[in-house]
C-alpha cells in the first residue's frame, strides 16, 4: 500500500479555465469571468482510477476536456508521460491523443445510428492511417469480443442492441487505439441499474488486464468509492477535499464532503443523519470571497469570509481546503 508510485501518466498542475461572459447573460451586460476550473492539480499513474466528484457545475467535466486538450487552458500545464501536452490540432497532440480516450454519458448519444457499430469501431484506426481493411477488420472483431460482444454484433446498428451494448461498443471503440487513460464521463448513469455493475466490472477487469488509468466522473458516490484509488471532490472549479477514498468516505473532512457522503444511502435500519446544504451553488460568475462554500457551510466562522483556505496536507496523506479542517500536518 505504501509502496511508491511509478511516475504519473498524467499531471495536472494548477488548472485554470475562464471564461469571459455578459453578467446575467445580456448582451450589453457588463463583462464578467466565468470561473469553471480555477487551480485544479493532480496527478495520475498507470492502472489507476482518480474519482472526481461534485455538484453539476463545478468543473468535473470542464477539468477533464482541459486534460484531452479539447478546451484551451487559461492557465496551468498538462503533462502526459511526463511531456506538455501540446496545442490541439497539432501533429503532436494527436498522437498523445491516441493514448486518451474518453467514454461519454449516452452511448446512443456517441454512436452514429446509421452506421453498423464494426464500422464505428474501426473508424479510429482508419483516421490514424493504421493498418489495412483486413486488419482493421480482425482487430474490430478482437476488440468487441474483448468487451464482451460477439462476431454478430459487428454488423448491428446501434438501435439494434440494449443499452450495456452500446456501451460495450463505445469502450470498445475507445480500446482500439491501445490507450493507456481513459476519461470516463458518468459512463453509466444513462443505464439500467441492472447493468451498471456489469459495465463497471467490465471497466476493472479491463484495468487490470492493460493497466488502464481512469480518470471517473460520476455522480454515484458509491460506485465512485468502488472503483478509485483517489477520489478529489470538487467545489466551484476547485478541489476540495482530495484522498484516499476509504478515509474520505468514512471520515470526510471538509464539510462540503460531508454533506456529500451524508446523502449516500445506507442500508442500516436508523440510515445515517443527512445533512442538507442551505441553497443552490452559487454562480461561478460571482464566487464568493474568501472560502467559496462559507454561504452553505454550517460551520462558517469569520475567517472563512475574508481568507480563502488553501488546500493542506492532512496527517493521513489526505489534502482538504478548509480552515476548520482537524489534524493539519506542518506542510
Ligand atoms: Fe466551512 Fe470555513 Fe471550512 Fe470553508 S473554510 S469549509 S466556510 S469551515
Amino acid at each position: 500500500m505504501n509502496a511508491p508510485l511509478d511516475a504519473p501518466l498524467v499531471q495536472a498542475e494548477n488548472l485554470v479555465r475562464h471564461y469571459r461572459v455578459r453578467r446575467g447573460g445580456r448582451l450589453f451586460g457588463e463583462h464578467a469571468t466565468l470561473r469553471a476550473v480555477d487551480g485544479v492539480s493532480f496527478a495520475l499513474q498507470a492502472g489507476r482510477t482518480l474519482g472526481l466528484v461534485g455538484e453539476s457545475g463545478c468543473g468535473k467535466t470542464t477539468t477533464a476536456r482541459l486534460v484531452l486538450g479539447l478546451l484551451t487552458l487559461t492557465a496551468g500545464t498538462i503533462r502526459v508521460d511526463g511531456e506538455i501536452l501540446p496545442g490541439a490540432g497539432t501533429a503532436r497532440w494527436r498522437s498523445l491523443r491516441q493514448v486518451m480516450q474518453m467514454v461519454f454519458q449516452d452511448p446512443l448519444a456517441a454512436l452514429d445510428r446509421r452506421v453498423a457499430v464494426g464500422r464505428q469501431v474501426m473508424e479510429p484506426l482508419a483516421i490514424h492511417g493504421i493498418a489495412n481493411a483486413g486488419e482493421r477488420r480482425e482487430r474490430a472483431l478482437a476488440i468487441l469480443h474483448s468487451v464482451g460482444l460477439q462476431a454478430h454484433h459487428f454488423d448491428r446498428y446501434p438501435h439494434e442492441l440494449s443499452g450495456g451494448q452500446r456501451q460495450r461498443v463505445v469502450l470498445a471503440r475507445a480500446l482500439i487505439l491501445s490507450p493507456r487513460l481513459l476519461v470516463c464521463d458518468e459512463p453509466i448513469s444513462a443505464l439500467d441499474v441492472s447493468i451498471q455493475a456489469q459495465v463497471v466490472n467490465l471497466l476493472l477487469d479491463l484495468q487490470a488486464e492493460r493497466g488502464l488509468a481512469y480518470l471517473f466522473i460520476s455522480h454515484d458516490l458509491r460506485m465512485v468509492r468502488q472503483v478509485s484509488h483517489e477520489v478529489a471532490v470538487m467545489y466551484l472549479g476547485r478541489i476540495v477535499e482530495q484522498g484516499d477514498p476509504d478515509l474520505l468516505f468514512a471520515a470526510p473532512a471538509h464539510p462540503y464532503t460531508q454533506a456529500l457522503v451524508s446523502a449516500i444511502p445506507v442500508a442500516t435500519e436508523r440510515g445515517r443523519k443527512r445533512l442538507i446544504l442551505k441553497g443552490d451553488p452559487p454562480n461561478p460568475v460571482s464566487v464568493p470571497p474568501g472560502c467559496a462554500f462559507h454561504t452553505r457551510c454550517p460551520m462558517a466562522v469569520a475567517r472563512c469570509r475574508a481568507e480563502t483556505p488553501a488546500l493542506r496536507l492532512l496527517d493521513d496523506g489526505r489534502r482538504v481546503a478548509c480552515h476548520l479542517a482537524p489534524g493539519m500536518a506542518d506542510a
